[in-house]
């Protein structure tokens, strides 16, 4: 009998036996995606600052999911020393870490003229800097192991500018081409870094926004989709980014924006 040309397709996506750091994960897209990739097979680990919002959360994923699936770490992602120390902790307790999802973000909503710097510093060094602290972090292991994953989240403001969000749209456009520089650096050493760009989507980050009935309306004129987006829209994805299904995808941002990006 030959052999078959397309893989075992469920298997494709088969995270078992998986560790999936996912920062930012206490609430919002992040604790989506951890459940999700939970969902597909993995030992999920859970970040967050709020050591409080954190347990809560993982206490609501362990009765989910069942106990030993989910671990929950809180560090701060823009503190270098604390980022090494935990992804030390997490791949000695939990074990190597095959996937990282570097979601933890912030936003803060001033013109550029009236901006402080040391807003500036924040925004950039939680959105941007921080995927360079936990992704070399994890990569140092991975080029060891010659095996990795590295999604990180970025926004359609990485491409399109709205006044208001200056240092976030830096950010998220520094965090596409930092996705493009770890894929050119690592991908020799068998680790894929992709990106997902989410359109709007209802969370805590954006509740003002949902409230706000012009902004609402903005939304949903300027997304053919005609909605805003939810966490669960990046589930399917991530889950793709992660699993041997991407085996060939690198460097690249997907777009999940109810096509928000393809019109003008
Ligand atoms: P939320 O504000 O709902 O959640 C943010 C998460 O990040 C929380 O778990 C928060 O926990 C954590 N976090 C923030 N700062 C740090 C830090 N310094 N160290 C560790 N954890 C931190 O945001 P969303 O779920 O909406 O957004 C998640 C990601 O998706 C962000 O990167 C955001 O930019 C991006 N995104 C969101 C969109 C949207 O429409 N919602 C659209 C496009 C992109 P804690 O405060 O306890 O630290």
């Amino acid at each position: 009998m030959s052999e078959p040309l397309v893989p075992d397709v469920p298997a494709l996506f088969d995270l078992t036996g998986t560790v999936a750091l996912v920062t930012g994960s206490s609430r919002g897209i992040g604790r989506a995606l951890a459940e999700g990739l939970a969902g597909a097979g993995a030992t999920v680990v859970l970040n967050g600052r709020d050591p409080d919002r954190l347990a809560r959360t993982l206490d609501e994923l362990d009765a989910r999911l069942g106990g030993g699936r989910v671990h929950a770490y809180a560090f701060d992602v823009t503190d270098e020393a604390a980022v090494a120390e935990a992804v030390a902790r997490v791949e000695t307790e939990v074990g190597p870490v095959g996937v990282l999802v570097n979601n933890a973000g912030v936003q803060h909503r001033v013109p550029l003229v009236d901006l402080e710097a040391a807003d500036w510093r924040r925004v950039l060094e939680t959105d941007l800097t921080s995927a360079f602290l936990v992704g070399r972090a994890v990569a140092r292991s991975m080029i060891n192991r010659g095996s990795g994953k590295i999604i990180n989240i970025a926004s359609v403001q990485s491409d399109l500018a709205r006044p208001g969000i200056g240092p976030y749209t830096a950010a998220k456009g520094g965090l596409r081409t930092l996705t493009r520089a770890m894929a050119a650096e690592w991908a020799r050493s068998g680790i894929q870094v992709n990106a997902l760009a989410p359109g709007y989507l209802a969370t805590e980050m954006t509740q003002a926004l949902v409230d706000d009935a012009d902004f609402n309306a903005w939304v949903l004129g300027r997304t053919p989709a005609a909605r805003w987006g939810t966490p669960a829209d990046l589930v399917g994805p991530a889950v793709w980014l992660a699993s041997p299904a991407s085996a060939f995808v690198n460097g690249q941002t997907i777009f999940v924006d109810g096509g928000m990006t393809v019109v003008v």
